[in-house]
């Protein structure tokens, strides 16, 4: 059962190319306010494309990613920051040159309402203890760590994060779990891409099967 309302996120014939390659073949799927919603797929599938077209930093894509009923699909990647749309990628992006507090520090402030570095000190304990190691010294899950609160500093209130768990111990994924729990029951919506199932079945309200670039199934937790 859906919760009523709008989505928050609504994509629609979402086709994407990297040059020449055509990846994304016209994806439907949506987010509503307060959800987690997981893209599933095998590797290659498309599900850091959609993420990345959503974000807008594909130069070419067709189709229409509504946004709080704004059309995105034209916008660049930063007025769709601006929106209050915020990505944390595979990659993490932590830069090994700098301590953990210039990572943290990094994003531009680009909209109010971004998290308050205290608060999100007591969502990242690690993080307070750690702000003076180079990014280089912090294992996998504390970078990923670094990578969403950095993200929260942006003041998005809609979050994208890419394969968090990804190479990580279990008890570092279930701080990562933990950590997605408490931003949703704060009011964040989540478009999670997850590879690792039974993380994401504790997490997200609904979810998107992805395969050469479509959706091709949909279901809800409460089906499970
Ligand atoms: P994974 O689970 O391995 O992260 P994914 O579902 O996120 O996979 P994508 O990264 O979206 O998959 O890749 C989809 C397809 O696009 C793959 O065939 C990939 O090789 C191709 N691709 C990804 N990035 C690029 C790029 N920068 N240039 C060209 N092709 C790319
Ligand atoms: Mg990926």
């Amino acid at each position: 059962v859906e919760a009523a309302g709008a989505p928050v996120l609504d994509v629609k014939g979402l086709q994407a190319w990297y040059g020449e390659s055509h990846i994304l073949h016209g994806m439907d799927f949506h987010v509503r306010q307060g959800e987690v919603v997981t893209l599933l797929g095998r590797n290659g599938a498309g599900k850091s494309t959609a993420l990345k077209s959503i974000m807008g930093i594909i130069g070419k894509r067709r189709g229409s990613v509504m946004f709080e009923g704004k059309e995105t699909i034209r916008m660049s990647s930063d007025r769709i920051a601006r929106l209050g749309v915020a990505f944390c990628p595979e990659e993490r992006g932590i830069f090994a040159s700098l301590d953990v507090k210039e990572n943290l520090l990094l994003p531009p402030t680009i909209r109010s309402g971004g998290m308050p570095v205290d608060r999100i000190f007591d969502l990242f304990p690690n993080i307070r203890e750690r702000l003076t190691s180079q990014g280089t010294k912090l294992s996998g899950g504390e970078q990923q760590m670094l990578a969403i609160a950095r993200i929260l500093r942006t003041g998005a209130r809609f979050l994208m994060l890419d394969e968090p768990t990804e190479g990580l111990a279990p008890v570092i994924i279930q701080q990562i779990g933990r950590t997605i729990s408490r931003l949703k029951a704060e009011g964040f919506t989540i478009l999670l891409v997850e590879q690792n199932f039974r993380f994401a079945a504790g997490l997200a309200d609904r979810f998107y099967v992805v395969e050469h670039g479509k959706v091709i199934d949909t279901f809800a937790s409460a089906e499970l």
